[in-house]
């Protein structure tokens, strides 16, 4: 079993252009989560993500904590069953908890793989620049 690491902070421009990729690669994703969503786990994954002591888990902070004097809500995203200790995952969505860990760790294969797709022109050039570059939301 890998260490679990520490998922860096990614720049705005990093995390729009990671859900871009991971869109374009899954859109199905959309059905399951949605635009806000994503923004917010855009903005979660400002800061670094820290795994739990359990294989596969991460601590993610409420998004509504931070700033404030409340202790810290923290909730657990499980890649490894696919699930997250927050109100919106037991709803059956993918929340922004589990989409934030989903940037940090599918982000960069999720680039690598429209690269590819662009060298065997499935995509054009045009559409990966797009895909990298463009605006999110769009
Ligand atoms: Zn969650």
């Amino acid at each position: 079993m890998t260490r679990p690491r520490i998922l860096r902070a990614l720049s705005r421009e990093q995390a729009y252009a990671y859900a871009r990729a991971l869109l374009f690669i899954f859109p199905q994703l959309l059905s399951r989560t949605s635009d806000g969503r994503i923004e917010r786990a855009s903005r979660i994954v400002r800061s670094p993500i820290f795994p739990n002591h359990l294989p596969g888990c991460y601590e993610v902070p409420s998004e509504s904590m931070i700033g404030t004097d409340a202790r810290r809500v923290i909730y657990i995203v499980d890649t490894l069953h696919r699930t997250c200790t927050c109100p919106d995952s037991a709803k059956g969505y993918i929340c922004k908890h589990r989409l934030a860990v989903a940037l940090s760790t599918h982000g960069p294969e999720a680039i690598r793989k429209l690269q590819k797709m662009r060298l065997s022109h499935e995509i054009s050039s045009a559409d990966f620049q797009e895909i990298i570059e463009g605006r999110y939301p769009a």
